[in-house]
């Protein structure tokens, strides 16, 4: 494979996408260097999945000790404390154990690793400060970064990765935006007792997702402490006392302890030197690639966040493995997009897979709607008024069941297990001869035998 370049792979960004891409080519055997600026394992575990899948635990605890009352456990209220300092020192420990473990990943494969920035010299060449790297093959891996809208005192307003190293919790704090890290954050920091003030533009929250599932989940949040506030957006943001002003486009004012913006990510390409070389970005600001991730370079490919394909950390890892196996491999395959299950690690969960029903009806014609609210069953004996909704969209002519959703405890762990079912083309038949396993919530995915809508 040995050609006069100084390697045959060189990928930008060390995330999710960056090291699965990586790590598989250099088991193929192909000379590999990483370059990172920030941090071993990008986003995903350093300011993005991980640390916040830490802090919805940790956010969760309170309510799990108020529930345990219910079954004869008692924890006096004022013998109740929360130490912010110590999840966030815990959870930076737990971090700095990931990046080890990444950077002996990619050692044990035999990937240099380079820490700097890149930028491009020519399609073939990278600088990173004053040394320069060449390779047959460069992946532009560098993933995305928060966008905070343009509105006076912008200064103030905090994004996702600041968040995750706050030195101290604010009694108030509004969050701005309507999309999952915006509810997921609301979520950990009601949990922790924060009066929390969720904003968004819109009429509902959570765009993309069915629209049972928005109102739904907008009904339970209230439940948790978010308070929702739609249809408004934040015009302006000042210093005041030891907190902000925060206007409002409804003319309104609040006071409040912390300003988080989570409303919208954009490619990161600052500084590269893409376009220059005669790779394109699209409207949005993403690299624009064909389906097998080449860009209108020929030495030039790209993936994950920085495509704009959704951005979650198992896509970019898929996208890695199609792309490697191209490369060095056997293979010209194409990522399959179909079937994506996710969550929302808000409280309670939303896991998702397949259509919408807005989605369905517009592509699959007539359609059973099958749909279930119920109280979970641990919530008879701990008092809390939460409730779970599940429900499953099916194509009538086919029987096939398009997509499945719900909101509740451990929604994530429940819909993974159906993306297999579905992928495999399950129709709603094989769900109704499925056993439930008994008593669980997941159960009520194969016992919903009425449909509530056509
Ligand atoms: P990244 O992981 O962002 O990696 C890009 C890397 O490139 C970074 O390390 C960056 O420092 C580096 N880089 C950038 N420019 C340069 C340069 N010029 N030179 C050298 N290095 C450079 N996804 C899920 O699936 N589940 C979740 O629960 C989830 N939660 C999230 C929560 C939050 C708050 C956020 C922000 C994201 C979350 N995501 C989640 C999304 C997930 O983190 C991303 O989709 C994933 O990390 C994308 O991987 P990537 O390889 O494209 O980019």
């Amino acid at each position: 494979m040995s050609d006069n370049h100084d390697y045959d792979l060189i990928v930008i960004g060390a995330g999710s996408g960056g090291v699965r891409l990586a790590r598989m080519s250099a088991q193929r055997g192909a000379r590999v260097a990483v370059i990172e600026s920030r941090y071993l394992g990008g986003t995903c575990v350093n300011v993005g999945c991980v640390p916040k899948k830490l802090f919805v635990y940790g956010s969760h605890m309170g309510e799990d000790i108020e529930d345990a009352a219910g079954y004869g456990w008692s924890v006096p209220a004022d013998q109740m404390r929360f130490d912010w300092p110590t999840l966030v020192a815990n959870k930076n420990t737990e971090i700095e154990r990931l990046n080890g473990i990444y950077r002996r990943l990619l050692e044990n494969a035999g990937v240099t690793i380079i820490e700097g920035t890149a930028s491009f010299t020519d399609s073939n060449t990278l600088a990173v400060g004053d040394a320069s790297y060449t390779a047959k093959h460069i992946t532009v891996a560098t993933g995305s970064w928060p966008v905070t809208p343009d509105v006076p005192g912008k200064e103030c307003i905090l994004s996702s990765n600041e968040m995750f190293y706050l030195p101290q919790l604010p009694r108030q704090a509004v969050v701005w935006g309507g999309g999952y890290i915006a509810v997921e954050f609301a979520g950990i920091l009601a949990g922790l007792g924060v009066e929390t003030t969720l904003l968004y533009r819109g009429d509902m929250f959570l765009r993309g997702f069915d629209d049972d599932i928005r109102r739904f989940t907008a009904s339970e949040l209230p439940k948790k402490g978010v308070k929702l506030r739609f249809g408004v957006t934040i015009e302006a943001v000042r210093s005041e006392g030891a907190g902000y002003a925060v206007q409002l486009s409804d003319g309104t004012e609040m006071a409040t302890g912390l300003v988080m913006a989570a409303t919208g990510r954009r490619a990161l390409v600052d500084g590269l030197g893409l376009e220059e070389l005669g790779v394109q970005l699209n409207a949005g600001g993403h690299v624009v690639v064909d389906q097998h991730f080449q860009t209108a370079v020929p030495s030039i490919t790209a993936l994950g966040d920085v495509i704009g394909t959704p951005q979650l950390t198992p896509v970019a890892l898929a996208q890695a493995m199609v792309l490697s196996r191209r490369l060095f491999g056997d293979g010209e395959g194409v990522m399959d997009y179909t079937c994506i299950a996710t969550a929302v690690f808000c409280q309670p969960n939303i896991g998702t897979v397949g259509l919408t029903e807005a989605e369905a009806r517009e592509s699959h014609g007539k359609l059973r709607i099958y749909r279930s609210e119920f109280k979970p069953m641990k919530h008879t004996l701990s008092g809390r008024d939460e409730r779970s909704l599940m429900k499953l969209i099916v194509e009538d002519s086919t029987d096939r069941v398009l997509g499945a959703h719900m909101v509740g405890p451990d929604a994530g762990e429940i819909v993974q297990g159906l993306a297999v079912a579905m992928k495999a083309g399950a129709t709603k038949a094989h769900f109704d001869s499925t056993l439930g396993i008994h008593p669980t919530s997941a159960e009520e995915f194969v016992t919903m035998r009425e449909p509530v809508a056509e």
